[in-house]
C-alpha cells in the first residue's frame, strides 16, 4: 500500500494523543495488533519518544522550548504565572501554568464567573506531558454506577500509567506529614489520609522517569507497525452518513493541506473542551453535548513545618528528586474536597527561603463542584478560534453550594495546615475558575439516552455508530480527585468494546487481505 493509502484509510482513526488517546492506542495494539490505527494531533512531537513528559528532559532550555511548543499560538508569558510565589500570591484572575496557553476569549458570559482560567495543550501527548501525575482513584460519591467493573479498570489504568504508591512515601518528612495528618484527620473521616499513588517510576541510574503518553503507549504501540501517529494535523470534521461514521476529515497545519480519510470507527480524545467542539463542528450535536460542565473549584494555602530536625537528603534512599512528597487527603461524602499535600518541587508552590528538604507543604483542595446542566460550553456558528474551528462561550458559575463547599475547604485547609506548622503567605487563596485543568461532564457517560448524556459506559456517542468519546469529559460524577486516572481507565473500556467489535465492521473496508502496511 502506497504512503499515500496508508494515511487515506484506517480501521480506526483517534483524535488527540494525550493519555486518554494514547490508552485507545495501547488497548487496540495489544488486543488487536490486526487493526490499523491513524493517530492525529493537532500539536508537534515535542520529545523521544513522542508523548513523553517533559520533567523528563533535564535541560532547561529544551524543556522550555518543549512546553512553549505546546502552548499553541498564544505565548503563555503575557499572563500571571504560577511559576512564582507571586503568581500565587496576587489575585491575578487569569492564571497560567508552562505548556499550557489560556482560552483566548468567550472564557465568560455576563456576571457568570465564567472560566478565566480555561487553558489547553496543544503537543503530541496532550497536558499529560505537563501534569503533575497524581492518580488518586476516586470513591464514594465520586464512583460511577454505570461502570460496573470500575475497580478493575482503575487496575488497568494504573498499570498502563505505570503508577506507584511507594516511590515518593520514603521522601523526606512525608511519612512525618502523614503521621500529622492521619492523627488530625483520620478518626472523623471514612478514607485515611495516605501516600497519593503517582505515575513515575524509577530508572536504573537513579532518576525518575515522570509518566506521560509515552509510557501508556508503551511498547505495544511503538512496535504495532499498524500503528500511526501523525502531529501538526488537525481534525476538523467527523464524517458521518446517516448515523453511521465514515471517517475524518483533516487539516495539515504546516502546509495547510486537507485531506478526508475513510474510517469506520472514530475515537474523540481531544480534552474535554475540545471534544465537543469537533463533535459540534461535525454537526453531532446531542443535547447534553458541552453540558454538565464540571471545573473543580480549587483552593490553595502554603504552610512551613513545625518542629522538624535536619534530615539527611539520602536518608530516603530511593527516589533522587528527593525533595518530592505528595500526600493525599481522599473526598469522602462528608468533607467533599479532594486535598493534596505537596512537598517544594513536586508542589506547586515555589519557596526560595533557607528550608530544609520537604519543609516547605503545598496545600490543593479541589471541591466537588454542584453539577448543572446550565454549566456548559457552548459554540458559534459563526466565529472560528484560531484554529478555525467553531468558537468556544463558556456559560459557568458557582452555585450557592458551591460557595458553602468552598467555605468549608477554607476551613479544613486552614486547620490542616495549622496541624502541620505555620502558614507562608497567610491566608489560602481561591484560584479563578479553570484554574483545576480538571473539566469534566462535556461529554458524559450515561445509563440510557434520555438527553443528559452524551455516550454509554463504553464511550459510544448515542445515535452514531462508530463513534467513540474519550478523555475527561465522559466522566459523570462530581469527581474532585485528579480525573486522568480515571479516563484512562473508562478509555479501556471503550477501547475493548471496539476490540470485541471490530472484526466484522472493519474487513468491509479491506481493500484486499494482506495489502496494508
Ligand atoms: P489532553 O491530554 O488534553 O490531550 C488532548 C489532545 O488532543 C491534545 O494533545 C490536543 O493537541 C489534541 N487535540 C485537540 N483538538 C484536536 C483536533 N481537533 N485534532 C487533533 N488533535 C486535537 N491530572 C491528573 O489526573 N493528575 C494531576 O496531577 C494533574 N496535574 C496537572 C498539572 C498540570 C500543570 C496540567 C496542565 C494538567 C494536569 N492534570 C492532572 C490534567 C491532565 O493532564 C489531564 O487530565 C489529561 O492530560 C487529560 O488527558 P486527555 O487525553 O483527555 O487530554
Amino acid at each position: 500500500m502506497s504512503e499515500r493509502e496508508q494515511t487515506r484509510t484506517a480501521d480506526v482513526v483517534i483524535v488527540g494523543t494525550g493519555p486518554a488517546g494514547a490508552a485507545y492506542a495501547r488497548i487496540l495494539s495489544e488486543e488487536r495488533p490486526d487493526l490499523r490505527i491513524l493517530q492525529f494531533d493537532a500539536g508537534p512531537i515535542i520529545t523521544d519518544p513522542p508523548g513523553a513528559h517533559v520533567k523528563n528532559l533535564i535541560d532547561d532550555n529544551a524543556r522550555a522550548r518543549a512546553q512553549r511548543l505546546s502552548e499553541g499560538p498564544a505565548p503563555s508569558s503575557v499572563y500571571q504565572s504560577t511559576d512564582t510565589l507571586d503568581g500565587y500570591a496576587s489575585d491575578a484572575e487569569r492564571i497560567v501554568r508552562a505548556g499550557t496557553f489560556l482560552l483566548e476569549d468567550g472564557y465568560r458570559h455576563g456576571d457568570e464567573a465564567g472560566l478565566p482560567a480555561a487553558a489547553f495543550s496543544t503537543n503530541v501527548g496532550g497536558m499529560g506531558a505537563h501534569w503533575t501525575c497524581a492518580c488518586p482513584r476516586p470513591g464514594e460519591g465520586e464512583r460511577i454506577a454505570e461502570v460496573s467493573d470500575l475497580d478493575d479498570l482503575l487496575a488497568e489504568g494504573e498499570r498502563l500509567l505505570g503508577v506507584s504508591a511507594e516511590l515518593m512515601g520514603a521522601a523526606p518528612l512525608a511519612e512525618e506529614v502523614r503521621e500529622r495528618l492521619a492523627r488530625g484527620l483520620d478518626p472523623h473521616r471514612t478514607r485515611p489520609v495516605q501516600p497519593m499513588p503517582l505515575a513515575v517510576r524509577l530508572e536504573e541510574d537513579g532518576r525518575l522517569w515522570w509518566s506521560g503518553s509515552d509510557v501508556v503507549f508503551g511498547d505495544a504501540t511503538r512496535a504495532n507497525p499498524n500503528h500511526r501517529l501523525i502531529d501538526r494535523t488537525l481534525v476538523t470534521r467527523v464524517r458521518t452518513v446517516e448515523g453511521l461514521v465514515i471517517g475524518v476529515r483533516v487539516r495539515n497545519l504546516v502546509d495547510g493541506r486537507e485531506y478526508e480519510v475513510d474510517a469506520p470507527t472514530v475515537v474523540v480524545a481531544a480534552d474535554a473542551l475540545r471534544t465537543p467542539q469537533l463533535l459540534w463542528a461535525s454537526d453531532i450535536r446531542p443535547p447534553a453535548l458541552g453540558r454538565y460542565l464540571n471545573d473543580q473549584p480549587q483552593v490553595v494555602h502554603a504552610v512551613k513545618l513545625r518542629d522538624v530536625l535536619p534530615q539527611d537528603p539520602t536518608r530516603a534512599g530511593g527516589p533522587v528528586d528527593v525533595l518530592s512528597g505528595v500526600s493525599w487527603v481522599p473526598y469522602t461524602d462528608d468533607h467533599p474536597f479532594h486535598g493534596q499535600v505537596m512537598q517544594l518541587d513536586a508542589s506547586p508552590v515555589p519557596y526560595d527561603g533557607d528550608i530544609l528538604p520537604g519543609e516547605v507543604v503545598g496545600l490543593g483542595w479541589f471541591c466537588a463542584k454542584d453539577i448543572r446542566a446550565d454549566d456548559r460550553v457552548e459554540f458559534d456558528d459563526d466565529r472560528t478560534d484560531s484554529y478555525g474551528m467553531p468558537a468556544m462561550r463558556i456559560h459557568y458559575d458557582l452555585t450557592e453550594a458551591d460557595r458553602r463547599t468552598l467555605d468549608r475547604a477554607v476551613a479544613e485547609m486552614v486547620a490542616v495546615g495549622e496541624l502541620l506548622g505555620d502558614a507562608v503567605f497567610g491566608d489560602p487563596i481561591e484560584f479563578p475558575p479553570g484554574a483545576s485543568l480538571h473539566y469534566q461532564g462535556t461529554t458524559r457517560i450515561g445509563a440510557v439516552d434520555d438527553g443528559r448524556s452524551v455516550c454509554d459506559a463504553d464511550s459510544r456517542v448515542w445515535g452514531v455508530s462508530g463513534l467513540h468519546v474519550a478523555g475527561n469529559g465522559v466522566i459523570p460524577t462530581a469527581l474532585a480527585c485528579n480525573p486522568t486516572l480515571t479516563s484512562v481507565a473508562l478509555a479501556v473500556r471503550g477501547a475493548r468494546a471496539i476490540a470485541r467489535e471490530a472484526a466484522s465492521a472493519l474487513s468491509l473496508h479491506r481493500p484486499q487481505a494482506g495489502t496494508h502496511a
